[in-house]
């Protein structure tokens, strides 16, 4: 069942980090300079080493082999999304709204597969159980 959300920011502040990447989401950043971005990204790379995205280049793709959201500039873990913000309308934003990654984008708690009632998501009042 398709609903509204409601931009409570109860999803963003919840599952909104501590996620898994894919290269998918990667490779636009890149290609579009968006260090902005990347320099949030964790990279674990097949030999074992770590580094955020902010250097990474088309050529490291390949040897990307984990990816993680998010990180400070220092490549410390965030346990908050750094493109999340609440505006004055109490409303929750998404400051990279056109750019952010396949977790994000393919997160709709109203939906049978990924229905989350823990979450209390306010669009999926209707179908509560
Ligand atoms: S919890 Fe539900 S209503 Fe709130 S922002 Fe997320 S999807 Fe929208
Ligand atoms: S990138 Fe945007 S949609 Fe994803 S958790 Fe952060 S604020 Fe929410």
């Amino acid at each position: 069942m398709k609903q509204d959300c409601l931009q409570c920011g109860k999803c963003c502040e919840k599952w909104g980090w501590d996620q898994r990447g894919i290269v998918e989401d990667i490779v636009p950043w890149i290609l579009s300079g968006r260090t902005d971005i990347l320099q949030h990204v964790g990279i674990r790379f097949s030999d074992g080493s770590f580094a955020t995205g902010a250097r990474l280049s088309l050529s490291d793709v390949p040897r990307v082999a984990r990816i993680d959201y998010w990180v400070d500039p220092g490549g410390k873990k965030l346990r908050h999304c750094p493109f999340f913000f609440r505006a004055e309308d109490k409303k929750a934003y998404c400051r990279i709204h056109g750019a952010k990654p396949a977790v994000c984008i393919e997160f709709a708690p109203w939906d049978e597969g990924i229905r989350d009632y823990a979450l209390a998501c306010p669009a999926c009042r209707d179908t509560t159980p």
